[in-house]
Formats: structure tokens, sequence, C-alpha cells
């Protein structure tokens, strides 16, 4: 087990310091900013939709490395895949964040997570881009909390 918190943590480290698809796309189709105030976390996603599909995909913001982690594995996660998907990953994600089941075994690099429902106070860091990402779905552009 300990060999796997290892492995969590240096992908973590890795998404924290090279975030995947970091920027912003303009022109996009949707957006949103979320902010998670337990801990600071901004993130700010705009993404093109094209035909249900998550064509493009970017995010911006500054926070923790897990909020930050998270919004890098996310944006690789839904990528190429229909809203759908994005909504069973979210489903997944938190599950995998507020229980104790064993991880999914689609979710993939994202059972990483599995990591930090040890420390709930930063379960909210990790689902915070998930919570921007489906509000950017939903075309509403309020700012959203994870509270
Ligand atoms: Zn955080």
């Amino acid at each position: 087990m300990d060999e796997l918190v290892e492995l969590y943590q240096e992908m973590i480290l890795d998404h924290s310091k090279a975030p995947r698809n970091f920027g912003r796309l303009d022109p996009h189709t949707h957006h949103a900013e979320g902010y998670n105030p337990l801990c600071g976390d901004q993130c700010d996603i705009t993404l093109t939709l094209r035909d249900g599909v998550i064509d493009e995909v970017k995010f911006t913001g500054a926070g923790c490395a897990i909020s930050t982690a998270s919004a890098s594995l996310m944006t690789e996660a839904v990528k190429g895949k229909p809203i759908e998907n994005a909504d069973v990953l979210f489903a997944k994600i938190h599950h995998l964040l507020t229980t104790d089941d064993p991880p999914a075994d689609d979710l993939g690099k994202l059972q990483v997570f599995a990591g930090v429902r040890n420390f709930p106070m930063r379960v909210k860091c990790a689902t915070l881009a998930w919570h921007t990402l489906r509000s950017a779905l939903r075309g509403a552009n309020d700012v959203v909390t994870t509270e």
C-alpha cells in the first residue's frame, strides 16, 4: 500500500508542477469559474463542445497541488469524450472521494485521488475542477463554490 501511496503522490506532484491543458481557450463555447473558499483554490475552465463531445478543454487557476493536479487530470480524462462520460466520471470521482469503497477499475489515473479521502479537508480541493466543469457544461456562467 505504501508503494501505491507514493505513486499517487508522485502523480499529483507531477501534474501540479506541469499541469496539462493549462491555459484559456478562445474562442470557446462554455466557460465557468470555481472557487473553494476552504483552501482558496480557484479554477477557470473554458471548453469547446461539438456534437455533444468535449472537443477541447483548458483550465487556469491558482491553488494547492491537489486542486491543480485534479484539474490537470480532469482535462485529460474528459477531453474527446461525450458529456455523458464526463457526468459518469464526476459521479465516480465523487464516490471515490466520499466513501471507503475500492476505486472503480475504469477510473484509470484518476484513482490517484483515492489517497485524498484520508484528508477530508482536501476533498473539496480535488472536486473543485469537476464542479467547475459541470457548471460550464450546464452553461451556467456563475462562479461555483464547493460550499
Ligand atoms: Zn486546495
